[in-house]
């Protein structure tokens, strides 16, 4: 079985692979390939996302980086102590995640930030791969409903037994998943999360990895 956790000439959803070439037509200086997970490798806290956005990670070709749902995000890891810097620029800026590593549940930039089921189902071998290599007692950060039920059928678990629901806790047994909404720019302007929600998501998240 192959157990990587990512491969950057994956096109194994034609419609995405398809959407990409469109892409880096319009955006020729895009990276427009699916997006690797960037951080510690060993580290024992994993954040899941959705998927890249167009001029964000599938521009810059790192998650979360260039755009504005990256803003909030890597301000908390900073503030957080895991990251060196407030704020991801590019791939090729000098930012390193210590004892974190950043994902997403599907590693191409769907349209209209929507991947359909198929492509979900498809990438979730990777993330799978992804959440076997996680050590003992880690702590997994879902970004949103979507990165939940990935997380949930990556670990071959029952999606009704694990409801998605805002700063709650799941045990999964080698990993205990904390939920979050996505910190998006439609959930920011609207305040459905807000920056003092989403520190006590990390303050949440540094107490269990201390746990
Ligand atoms: S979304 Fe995942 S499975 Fe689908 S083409 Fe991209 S990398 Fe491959």
């Amino acid at each position: 079985m192959d157990k990587s956790v990512f491969d950057q000439n994956c096109r194994n959803c034609p419609r995405l692979a398809g959407f990409l070439d469109e892409v880096k037509d319009r955006y020729p200086d895009y990276y427009c390939r699916p997006v690797p997970p960037f951080g510690d490798e060993t580290s024992r806290f994993l954040i899941v996302g959705l998927a890249p956005g167009m001029h964000g990670a599938n521009r810059t070709g790192r998650p979360f980086t260039g755009d504005h749902a990256g803003i909030l995000l890597y301000q908390m890891l900073h503030k957080f102590d895991f990251a060196s810097h407030g704020e991801s620029v590019a791939a090729d800026d000098d930012l390193l995640l210590t004892n974190c590593r950043i994902t997403n549940a599907v590693k191409c930039l769907p349209p209209d930030n929507n991947p359909v089921g198929a492509e979900i189902n498809a990438c979730n071998a990777y993330l799978a791969n992804e959440l076997q290599l996680l050590p003992k007692s880690s702590v997994v950060l879902a970004l949103g409903g979507i990165a939940h039920r990935a997380v949930i059928k990556a670990l071959a678990m029952r999606q009704a037994d694990y409801k998605f629901a805002h700063a709650a806790v799941h045990d999964l047994g080698n990993v205990r998943l904390l939920d979050s909404y996505h910190c998006s720019r439609y959930n920011t302007n609207t305040r459905r999360l807000t920056s003092e929600m989403f520190a006590d998501i990390f303050a949440q998240a540094r107490t269990l990895l201390q746990s």
